[in-house]
């Protein structure tokens, strides 16, 4: 079968029609038509994932009305599992399929339909025949009524903007498509054209924002020594409240909320996630963990490495918008402790490693429930943290020579252009040694594959800063539960942190707190004012529909609030590495 279906990938012509006749009620219509087959069966397959969004999200439960014909005449194409339809096609050239796709997800990873604009996540739109990923696809997109515009990174044929050629499957998965009557502007940089198109409309500024993210792309082609594309799309989703993004090979998908350019604090969050998707076209989409790409569309495809890919990611975002020198250095400080402070108020951190935490992002990360907080930790978060310490510990150990953007650097040449492949953890590893000048096989113990407690102030301390603690002389009590409150204004318990005396003395998810010390409890943020730490309470609750009367020792907060410092006299040593690392 594999020798025929290869022959017969070679002179198959597959193209897409996609229409919206009923973009009002969130559909689209998709049309496939391939041609030159030459193998008795074909299989059409939609991907369950979405590449950079580690859950199966099983995109085929969308599709509705799936039909085949060849030479005019309807043929069969039975489902033989969840994401795979069959045709016979023996004696059969040519076989057109038609469905219909409904797309009313709200997210950067999955596919949108409404009167105003169409987003296609491409790998929730187009099935593709089994074994063909390699072949290359037309997409025509035939637009809702007044629609005017298609943006996405995929080339135009015979400049014609709604006629779009994908050069193969994993392209065509990597390469969203809006379409509507988008705002769209761009400038260029580094050789590439970039175009932002803003779909919800928001009081940003073009030429403001085309200049920021001009610098953050500059910075970021500085870490790298390249920029891999010819040209690259921002697709924007403007809403009320929107946030979160995802990348791609050559564009990416923003969240925003449309009112939030104005102000700061919204416009350097909204730049941050920028620069963050837009450094994953290097970290994650070309340097990569070896079992991300090719992608098994079929399947999870399990990484412990999501520290560097997500991690690290989340790090240079934050450091890249530090050298525009666009904010001050405090708002830099004010993100990297919001990263400490996350980790340590975590009780999961004593439970789950990082790498950990990436190979289970399928069912855990992605999957949160109740008792998360106690039992995970986030890559993204923990893997910022490594990718700081790292970076100062090969500036201090390099004398100033290097840091961390030396490795990604050399890591990028060696594995995504010299070997035309992804990384393993241990040549990783051996990247940043080359680079720290020493082996870390002490530090991956403690910190990749260890639950060591970071030590903040050694890695600070290099640079001649210390973390303080706001809280360390409160002695505050806590229950540590978290409620909420409901229309009816019922305390329902939503979590329970490990260690505290809620957890130790057997509050529960789901208890409704009635009373505490036969008080109707009305107040959930107040629900022990005055007590201290040794007092016993009676906290009743309603649970199943019975009351429990539970005594209660309340116990000290153990909540840290870290700042970071300079220490008193930093020496020349320490000054130095504070300029390199902070571009000061
Ligand atoms: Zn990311």
């Amino acid at each position: 079968m594999s020798t025929t279906i290869s022959e017969a990938a070679a002179n198959a012509t597959i193209s897409y029609n996609v229409s919206f006749p009923e973009a009002q009620a969130h559909y689209a219509d998709i049309e496939m038509h391939i041609t030159g087959l030459k193998q008795n069966t074909l299989e059409l397959k939609m991907p369950v994932w979405t590449p950079g969004s580690y859950l199966v999200r099983e995109f085929a439960k969308n599709i509705e009305l799936f039909s085949a014909e060849a030479n005019g005449k309807a043929i069969a194409s039975p489902k033989i599992n969840k994401n795979t339809w069959q045709i016979v096609t023996k004696g059969i050239s040519a076989v057109t399929v038609k469905y219909r796709v409904y797309a009313f997800e709200l997210s950067v990873r999955t596919s949108f339909v409404d009167a105003s604009h169409g987003f296609l996540s491409t790998t929730g739109i187009f099935v593709y025949p089994a074994n063909m990923l390699h072949s290359p696809a037309n997409i025509h997109i035939t637009p809702y009524k007044n629609w005017d515009k298609v943006s996405t990174s995929l080339e135009m044929v015979n400049n014609d903007p709604f006629t779009r050629h994908s050069p193969n499957f994993d392209i065509l998965f990597d390469s969203p498509i809006e379409v509507g009557n988008q705002d769209v502007f761009g400038f260029d940089a580094s050789g590439v054209h970039y175009e932002v198109c803003m779909y919800g409309g928001g009081n940003y500024d073009k030429e403001k924002l085309s200049a920021d993210l001009h610098k953050i792309v500059d910075q970021e082609v500085a870490v790298f020594g390249e920029n891999p594309n010819k040209h690259y799309v921002f697709i924007v989703h403007n809403r009320q409240r929107n946030g979160g993004g995802l990348e791609h090979l050559s564009s990416t998908v923003l969240g925003a909320s449309r009112d939030n350019y104005a102000n700061d604090k919204g416009y350097q969050s909204f730049l941050s996630l920028a620069a963050h998707e837009h450094f994953h076209l290097w970290n994650v989409k070309r340097l990569r963990p070896i079992v991300l790409g090719p992608f098994d569309y079929d399947t999870e495809n399990y990484t412990t490495n999501l520290w560097i890919a997500e991690g690290f990611t989340e790090y240079y975002q934050g450091i890249v918008v530090r050298r525009t020198q666009l904010f001050p250095v405090e708002n830099y400080f004010d993100a990297l402790e919001s990263e400490f402070n996350t980790l340590e108020n975590l009780p999961g951190r004593n439970v789950q490693t990082v790498a950990e935490s990436s190979f289970d992002a399928w069912i855990k990360a992605y999957r949160p429930n109740e008792n998360s907080n106690n039992t995970t930790i986030s890559y993204y978060n923990k893997g910022a943290i490594i990718g700081m310490m790292l970076d100062l510990e090969i500036i201090n150990d390099s004398k100033g020579k290097y840091k961390l953007d030396d490795a990604m650097k050399y890591m990028y040449t060696q594995y995504y252009k010299t070997l035309k492949r992804g990384y393993t953890d241990a040549e990783f590893k051996a990247g940043f040694e080359k680079f720290a000048g020493k082996k870390l096989d002490d530090f991956y113990a403690k910190y990749i594959n260890g639950l060591t407690p970071v030590d903040y102030n050694k890695y600070l301390g290099y640079a001649g800063y210390k973390i303080v603690d706001e809280l360390a002389d409160k002695n505050d009590a806590t229950l540590g539960i978290t409620t909420g409150t409901t229309a009816s204004k019922k305390i329902i318990v939503t979590s329970v942190q490990r260690g505290t005396a809620g957890y130790i003395d057997g509050i529960n998810v789901n208890d409704e707190i009635t009373a505490i010390d036969g008080t109707p409890a009305t107040d959930a943020a107040n629900l022990i004012a005055g007590k201290n730490p040794g007092d016993k309470i009676q906290v009743t609750v309603t649970r199943d529909g019975q009351a429990i009367i539970l005594p209660v020792t309340l116990l000290k907060s153990t909540r840290v609030k870290y700042n970071i410092v300079s220490v008193d006299s930093p020496s020349e040593q320490q000054l130095a590495v504070r300029k390199k690392w902070l571009s000061l």
